[in-house]
């Protein structure tokens, strides 16, 4: 039988993977996949997810290039960000070798992977059972990603509301110069190019609930810039409002509908919440202290989500807004690098809210 057991070796799965076999656990991760395997992802990394992976000891590798300035454009307008001296405000990674590279340190931890897909997990007495790979643990992470079968069969949850979903589309274009966001890319969310080193990440995403205007959005992007291969996949952005644990079951990252609602970032969150899952099952009620941890987590999503809710409808007056004050820019980006919590950034814009709708009614 295993300490743990570890469904999904994405980079959530194999975060926790790596910090639990080093810890002394016997540690079994399993993936449907064999590894490198794609996984439809812009593969942008923020400065805050790259300085955990520091601390974790796991720094960003393979990089593929690192950004120091984002350029934001729509409408017409464009407004260019920098990072801090010394820093970088995105990294880019290709998925299947990052996330290749994260599962063979768990491995060397003694973390042993295994090939098989899971079909779901029973509890029997003090153990629980992962349906159809023939296997028992005492503890099971759900690392498996926006559709985890662990969520459902555990009973922490039973599925998304089409709400809690945004959909994403990415391909491979040439390699542009500049990291961009479109703000005016598609409805309710945005497009994005991430250059690398021979080629550029390009991609749209927004509310699965308007998927038609999206797959139209990525159509025309795809014509504009030359994408091939376009793959799509969904980003949760809520349900954990339910449950992220329950006895010995724990849901991390997307499994657990860890994403930003205001961007769709989904790496910090799967390091972060795999990370809390390590250091609580050293304490006596694990799945308390999980929650206890994540609390600050989950209420920093829950207020990017009201906020996601008032900007999108109307993004072309909030984009006007951020390039007629670029401090307004500068200091989102102190919350994208954990500098300024989110909540702080976005009382002090609503702050300027004012004097801009008089500005705009004054037409100056
Ligand atoms: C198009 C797109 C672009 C994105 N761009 C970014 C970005 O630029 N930056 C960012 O931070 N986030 C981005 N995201 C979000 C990010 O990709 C996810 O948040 C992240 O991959 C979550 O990691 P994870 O380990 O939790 O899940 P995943 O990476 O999805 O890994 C889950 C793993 O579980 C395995 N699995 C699933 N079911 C089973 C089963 N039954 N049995 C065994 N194995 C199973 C899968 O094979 C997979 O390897 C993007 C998402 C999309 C769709």
């Amino acid at each position: 039988m295993w300490d743990v057991a570890i469904v999904g070796a994405g980079p959530s799965g194999s975060v926790a993977a790596y910090l639990l076999a080093k810890k002394g656990y016997k540690t079994l991760i399993l993936d449907k996949n064999s590894f490198p395997r794609h996984k439809p992802c812009g593969g942008g990394i923020t400065l805050k997810a790259g300085r955990l992976l520091n601390e974790i000891g796991l720094p960003i590798e393979p990089v593929d290039a690192f950004h120091k300035e984002v350029l934001v454009k729509g409408f017409g307008l464009e407004i260019e960000v920098r990072a801090g001296s010394g820093e970088y405000a995105i990294a880019v990674v290709r998925r299947d070798l990052f996330d290749k590279r994260l599962l063979d340190e768990a491995i060397s931890e003694g973390a042993v992977f295994k090939r098989a897909r899971v079909l779901g997990v029973r509890r029997e007495g003090d153990k629980i059972k992962l349906i159809g790979v023939n296997e028992t643990s005492k503890v099971v992470v759900g690392a498996d990603g926006a559709n985890s079968i662990v969520a459902v069969t555990s009973g922490l949850r039973s599925h998304w509301s089409r709400e809690d979903i945004i959909l994403a589309i990415e391909g491979v274009s040439r390699p542009y110069e500049k990291l961009t966001f479109m703000v005016d890319a598609a409805p309710y969310g945005y497009g994005w190019i991430f250059p690398r080193e021979k080629d550029s990440n390009v991609g749209v995403g927004g509310m699965l609930e308007k998927s038609k205007e999206i797959k139209r959005s990525f159509d025309q992007l795809a014509s504009r810039y030359e994408v091939m291969r376009a793959h799509s996949w969904i980003i949760p952005i809520g349900g954990h409002d339910k449950s992220i644990a329950g006895k010995s079951i724990f849901l991390v990252g997307d499994a657990a509908g860890l994403a930003d609602p205001l961007t769709g970032e989904g790496l910090y969150y799967a390091i972060r919440s795999s990370l809390e899952v390590s250091e609580s099952l050293e304490y006596e009620e694990p799945e308390l202290e999980y929650r206890k941890r994540m609390e600050p987590v989950i209420r920093e999503l829950k207020e990017k989500r009201r906020a996601a809710k008032i900007i999108m409808p109307r993004i072309k007056f909030f984009f006007k807004l951020f390039v007629a004050y670029p401090e307004i820019a500068e200091r989102y980006m102190l919350t994208s690098i954990g500098r300024v919590e989110f909540r702080d950034f976005w009382k002090w814009s609503i702050s300027k809210l004012p004097r801009a709708l008089i500005r705009e009614k004054l037409g100056i």
